[in-house]
């Protein structure tokens, strides 16, 4: 009896059926290109169009070129293992040049081949910048203070806490909620924004953050699409005193903890204890702990402290409060009270 065995028809090696591996592997294309693909992109904001729809560029400009370029190969569906690489050259400035090389086993023989191909970009105004230099709005967040000018650290938070709503926002999806226009006013801020729920979030977290409080006034603008379409006024006041102040009642210092409606939550800066103080009761405003001097502890003995005012480099002797522990050499924040000419220790 004889052992059946078959050997390749093309090269003559031993083969289980047929052509062998190699002469298999050799006979197949690993690799196709499209000549090129085209991709169109907002030159504002670079959001990329896919189909009908427009979204934020989530990923590296580089990763999208590779995803751009990979789009453009057929890899054969034998091929295993496959590892790909792209090296890209800009060309023009819409057109960038890709080599894809791939690497992959075919009925287990090592293959490797490249192609060429190239990704064309088109310009396109986005949904969202058109809306913009369309002059589109839904709403104005409009941020003023009671009976006074809201001051720059409130103008910088107030700012601060729109820009993370609207990044916020858009990071989930909601494309329209951009701020079109932030407009500093001789009394406030203007935020201009392009969805209400926009607004409203804006004026949430800044109420939350610096107190106060909003009232909404819709206006109807037109119609869209057979829907009213409104604009809204979200008209935010902060409370006349901030988070910070220090005010005299009675004669006593109170630092403003925190504001709800007219009863302020203060902290007794002589006792070193937490309570409520009614607005009425307040005699005067002192300053804000922001705007607090540094003094140099002179010496400490039991109940007084002696500190060097850093307006006159002289040593004054103040009663010791029982919540500081002032040490000698080191500074210590006070606030000046310039009616009563004393410095006024906040910790
Ligand atoms: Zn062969
Ligand atoms: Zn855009």
């Amino acid at each position: 009896m004889t052992i059946q065995t078959s050997i390749c028809p093309r090269c003559g090696k031993p083969s289980e059926e047929g052509l062998c591996p190699e002469c298999r592997a050799a006979d197949v294309r690993l690799l196709t290109c499209e000549p090129y693909v085209t991709t169109i992109y907002c030159p504002v904001c670079e959001s990329q169009k896919r189909g009908k729809t427009w979204s934020d560029l989530q990923m590296p400009r580089e990763d999208l070129v590779t995803e751009l370029a990979v789009s453009a190969v057929n890899i054969h569906e034998d091929a295993k293992d496959v590892r790909v690489t792209v090296r890209a050259e800009e060309i023009a400035s819409n057109r960038t040049a890709c080599t894809v090389e791939v690497e992959a086993s075919l009925y287990g023989v090592p293959v490797r081949e490249t192609c060429k191909t190239e990704i064309r970009w088109q310009r396109e105004s986005c949904d969202r910048c058109s809306r913009i230099s369309g002059g589109y709005y839904e709403g104005i967040v409009q941020v003023r203070a009671t009976n006074r000018k809201i001051n720059a650290y409130e103008r910088e938070v107030a700012v601060n806490l729109a820009q993370q709503a609207e990044e916020s926002l858009q990071q989930s999806g909601d494309r329209f909620s951009f701020i079109s226009d932030l407009d500093d006013t001789k009394d406030g801020v203007d935020i201009t924004v392009g969805t209400q729920h926009l607004g409203q979030e804006i004026a949430r977290t800044i109420t939350g953050a610096l107190g106060g409080r909003f009232t909404t006034h819709p206006k109807l603008v037109g119609e869209k699409e057979g829907k009213a379409l409104y604009r809204i006024t979200y008209s935010l006041r902060l409370p006349f005193y901030q988070k910070g102040d220090v005010v005299v009642s009675h004669g006593n210092y109170f630092e403003v903890r925190d504001i709800d409606g007219h009863r302020l939550r203060v902290f007794d800066l002589t006792a070193g204890v937490a309570r409520t103080l009614p607005e009425g009761e307040i005699e005067r405003l002192l300053g804000n702990v922001r705007e607090a001097e540094s003094a140099l502890v002179v010496f400490t003995q039991p109940g007084v402290v002696g500190l060097m005012d850093p307006k006159t480099y002289r040593t004054r002797e103040l009663n010791m409060v029982s919540w500081t522990f002032p040490v000698e050499g080191e500074p210590i924040r006070v606030l000046r009270d310039e009616e009563q000419d004393r410095l006024v220790i906040v910790g």
